[in-house]
């Protein structure tokens, strides 16, 4: 019921935008008109690309950052990614946003990382569907070498999904993309999927751990488990583990305790627009810990 969606979006914290674009896509007619308008805005300028930091637990240093796709449209507002993300993938436009966001995004942090005299790095998320033919190798190659920013710097961000569903090309395309120097990070880790195989089918350096799990690490013993065991997985098989959505001190005091490797989350900051990542990188710091908290900031 209307009403109740909207008091429960309320509640949750969302505005009634995103009430409202969220019934809308429901309607068919209306995803038709989304994704009409999602053909165009890219051309008209509505699409940008803000950036999350990412933080290193150990050094409290800001080391990169994720690319999130924006998009203001003049009808329908500030649409959610989550809703035209899916719109983009159902029609087919996600192969040219996500070029676009790819190339404008390597450009930026390559001229951030020259603007603060250290690498950052970069990562971006990449579709399924983008991942079934030879093009989307060829636009990373692209917009590496228009950028100048290093391979080592990059990392692509696929999903658990993709992992089980598409093996045979997948494993070639991402294998090919990590001879570059790329890094393969798998994003929201243990939302949906329990098929722990394919990790080491794949070649895979990160695991993001979902957020849903971090959310209640403090709270809920069991979920801290699988937090727990995610971690030390990972190392074991010599990834790196990053948790997503970390929002309080609580979380980040957990999280180092456990030996989790880098943090990103509202804590340390909201996507932002390139303009502001300068201004921003002095104040993101996680609490220092007895290791690092003789260090001045290197940025
Ligand atoms: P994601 O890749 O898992 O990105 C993280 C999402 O969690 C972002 O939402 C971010 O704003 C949000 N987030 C980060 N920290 C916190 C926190 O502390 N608390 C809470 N509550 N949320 C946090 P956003 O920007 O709405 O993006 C949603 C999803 O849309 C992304 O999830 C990603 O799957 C997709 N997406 C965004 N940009 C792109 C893109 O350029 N290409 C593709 N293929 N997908 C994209
Ligand atoms: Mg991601
Ligand atoms: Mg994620
Ligand atoms: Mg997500």
């Amino acid at each position: 019921h209307a009403d109740i969606a909207m008091y429960q979006a309320k509640a949750s914290g969302r505005d009634n935008a995103q009430w409202f674009e969220t019934r809308m896509v429901e309607d068919t007619n209306d995803r038709i008109a989304l994704s009409a308008a999602l053909r165009q805005a890219l051309g008209r300028g509505e699409v940008s690309v803000v950036y999350q930091p990412q933080v290193d637990l150990e050094s409290g240093e800001v080391v990169g950052f994720e690319a999130l796709a924006r998009w203001t449209s003049p009808e329908h507002g500030s649409v959610a990614p989550d809703l035209f993300i899916p719109v983009a993938e159902d029609g087919g436009m996600i192969i040219q946003l996500g070029e676009w966001v790819l190339r404008t995004a390597c450009a930026d942090v390559a001229a951030l990382s020259a603007a603060v005299g250290r690498p950052l790095r970069l990562a971006v998320n990449v579709s399924p569907r983008q991942l079934r033919g030879k093009q989307w190798l060829d636009s990373v190659t692209a917009a590496l070498r228009d950028s100048g920013l290093d391979p080592a710097s990059l990392e692509v961000e696929i999903t658990e999904g993709l992992l089980i569903a598409d093996v045979g090309d997948a494993v070639a395309i991402l294998s090919a993309v990590r001879e570059l120097g790329v890094s393969v990070v798998v994003d929201d880790f243990g939302q949906g999927y329990s098929s722990l195989a394919y990790l080491t089918r794949f070649p895979i350096d990160k695991i993001k751990i979902d957020r849903s799990f971090v959310e209640e690490i403090t709270d809920d013993g069991d979920r801290a488990a699988i937090v727990d065991a995610i971690i030390v997985m990972a190392h074991a098989l010599g990834m790196k583990v990053l948790a997503e959505g970390v929002e309080t001190a609580e979380q980040e005091s957990y999280l180092t305790a456990r030996g989790c490797d880098e943090v990103q989350g509202f804590r340390y900051g909201r996507g932002m627009p390139k303009d502001q990542v300068l201004t921003a990188l002095p104040r993101i710091a996680p609490c220092p810990s007895p290791s690092h908290v003789t260090t001045s900031p290197t940025w």
